[in-house]
């Protein structure tokens, strides 16, 4: 090999090995993000996901897409607002999951008065989603609802997916906890926005759970509350049972068909409702946390 064949040799390999998830696939752009997204989804359209001013976290999927998110402030004059995170599209063949949280942006956009302060991200696994078969895992075939770092990730993952999925290939929990790049923009966006709660959105059981240390929600909408019970990595065992956040985790009837306006509108109201009546009363306090540089710790 020619000295200057294995300088590029060289540099190609450092290269991959520092960024891998840009070894094979560029960087696309939040415009180009926006078409694809939006190309992909009928309901949402590329116009749409512009307008929703999404930006980079900085992090991309392993095809090298952009993870999103946006912020929106609240309209009311409290101090300290309480911040809530919604997440769509864990799950990339949810495609539901990713288009009402794109309407509820659009709500949060138009409704000035509302009283938190959001961090929306609509697609948390671009790469399942925007094939023409949509995935529910990610383009590394991990299922990312499985790949958390939950305390008994290590004894428990792979063995409750061998034993109790019978090694199913839409539940892998991935080699070992946060090995996605999806998982751990997740995790960092929740160690910077310190939510007092979370919303994620899955489709299709059209039922409501709830794990976390407030009374659960009985029923937004027609969705009403029926405990799936909590996995090894899954975000509600994650967030809801070590971090002890209110995780609020919504299964839409369908994963191809949205809802109406009307049931749209009425789980977003009732899901407004309970926030706003019970985030205070979280004892203790959920803004106490802030100031205790171990509530995170995992
Ligand atoms: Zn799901």
């Amino acid at each position: 090999m020619k000295p200057w064949m294995a300088r590029l040799t060289a540099g190609l390999f450092v290269s991959a090995a520092a960024f891998p998830c840009l070894a094979q696939f560029p960087l696309a752009s939040v415009e180009r993000a926006c078409e694809r997204i939006g190309g992909r989804l009928q309901s949402v359209g590329a116009q749409m996901c512009l307008a929703s001013n999404l930006k980079s976290g900085g992090l991309a999927s392993h095809r090298g897409m952009p993870l999103l998110y946006r912020d929106f402030m609240p309209g009311s004059s409290r101090r300290t607002p309480f911040r809530v995170l919604l997440i769509g599209g864990i799950h990339g063949d949810e495609l539901s999951s990713v288009s009402i949280v794109f309407q509820w942006m659009q709500k949060l956009e138009a409704e000035r008065l509302q009283p938190f302060h959001w961090r929306v991200i609509p697609a948390l696994n671009p790469d399942g989603l925007l094939p023409r078969q949509a995935s529910r895992v990610n383009a590394r075939g991990v299922d990312l609802n499985r790949n958390f770092a939950t305390p008994d990730w290590s004894a428990d993952a792979l063995s409750y997916w061998k034993r109790v999925t019978r090694s199913d290939p839409r539940r892998y929990p991935g080699a070992h906890a946060l090995s996605e790049p999806e998982t751990r923009f997740l995790v960092a966006q929740i160690e910077d926005f310190k939510p007092d709660a979370i919303i994620s959105v899955h489709a299709p059981f059209g039922i409501l759970d709830y794990d976390g240390p407030l009374d659960p929600p009985q029923r937004f909408g027609y969705l009403r509350l029926q405990p799936l019970g909590i996995y090894p990595g899954s975000l509600g065992n994650y967030a809801g049972v070590t971090l002890k956040l209110p995780t609020i985790t919504l299964e839409l009837p369908h994963a191809g068909i949205m809802p109406s306006a009307s049931q749209s509108q009425r789980v977003w109201a009732d899901m407004l409702r309970w926030l706003e009546s019970n985030l205070p009363k979280a004892d203790p306090p959920l803004f106490e946390r802030l100031d205790d540089p171990n509530w995170l710790l995992r």
